[in-house]
């Protein structure tokens, strides 16, 4: 490969939507400013702030975890404290906890960890079986995210934390346009772009410093950093309807590089008329008392699967 576009040093990627040779130093720089850049460009992060981020220990969770130490440590105005869910998913999930508590003490983090027995009195595992005894016909994942998601949302509540930070990359948010497009559910776009100011009692607000960074940069930044992570992907993985949309979208950023971007810009451009004409209704659950979009949130409707007769 040629010399970097930008300090004549032996390239090690060639970045294909801007046609930029990097080197790695100039590479691993280029990965920490766009982080940089997205949390000021949204306002995801206040001085002063208490951040929890979420660590599951995989690539995106622990490369995000070191920028946000190194930006830290560099810029400081942010306590950064991280969170790890252990859903219970037998075989899988021991190793990537192993790894997000070493990550945390190389970085000097605070690491809690919750998991869905303590939480909800059942491990994912045990939930799954439940809901396919019950004929229910979702896919793991999607009710893996919505307890995850309140896992996190109640320990950042806990902790008192100003923002939660997830890994999601260009790749995910893309695949969740489409996904919404897929479901109908077009009017929850304007739930994925950055919105902080918008206040929902309860709800602790969630921002993602890579949403901008393709997957296959965070991949190479883990890489050239010598970062540890977990490489078994989850035994449920292969079940989700994202998988199909990743290779579809993929398909298109091979053929057309830029596509991400592009389908990002686009949505979010929609997504702030969407906002305007439609907010939606913010209700509380009658069992639990957390923010709900029904009388009862998705949390305890899965949960009233296990609870007996
Ligand atoms: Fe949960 Fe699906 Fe992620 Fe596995 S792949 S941890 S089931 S959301
Ligand atoms: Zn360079
Ligand atoms: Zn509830």
């Amino acid at each position: 490969m040629e010399n970097c576009a930008a300090c004549e040093r032996p390239s090690v990627y060639f970045r294909m939507y801007s046609g930029e040779k990097l080197c790695r130093g100039c590479f691993l720089r280029s990965i920490e400013n766009k982080v940089r850049e997205t949390i000021s460009k949204y306002s995801m992060i206040r001085h002063g702030e208490k951040v929890a981020l979420a660590l599951s220990g995989g690539k995106d969770s622990t490369a995000l975890i070191s920028i946000m130490a190194k930006l830290g440590a560099r810029f400081p105005g942010y306590e950064l404290v991280a969170i790890t869910v252990d859903e219970g998913i037998a075989g899988y999930r021991d190793e990537s906890i192993r790894i997000a508590r070493k990550r945390c003490s190389q970085l000097g983090v605070d690491h809690l960890i919750v998991s869905f027995e303590d939480l909800y009195g059942f491990t994912l595992d045990e939930i799954r079986e439940a809901l396919r005894r019950d004929g229910v016909g979702l896919g793991t994942c999607s009710y893996c995210g919505v307890l995850r998601r309140k896992a996190l949302n109640s320990t950042a509540k806990a902790v008192k934390a100003d923002k939660l930070i997830t890994a999601h990359s260009l790749d995910d948010e893309v695949q969740t346009i489409l996904l919404n497009v897929i479901h109908g559910d077009i009017l929850r776009l304007p739930r994925i772009t950055p919105d902080v100011e918008r206040k929902i009692p309860g709800l602790i607000p969630r921002v993602k410093p890579l949403r901008e960074v393709p997957e296959e940069e965070i991949a190479l930044y883990a890489f050239l950093r010598k970062i540890e992570m977990q490489k078994t992907p989850c035994p449920y993985a292969k079940e989700s309807m994202r998988n199909d949309a990743r290779m579809l979208i993929n398909t298109f950023e091979k053929k057309h590089p830029g596509t991400r971007y592009t389908m990002l810009r686009s949505f979010e451009r929609l997504s702030s008329s969407i906002r305007t004409s439609t907010i939606a209704d913010i209700r509380y659950c009658k069992e639990c008392g957390e923010p709900a979009a029904a009388d009862m949130c998705k949390t305890c409707e899965i949960l009233s699967h296990l609870k007996p007769e």
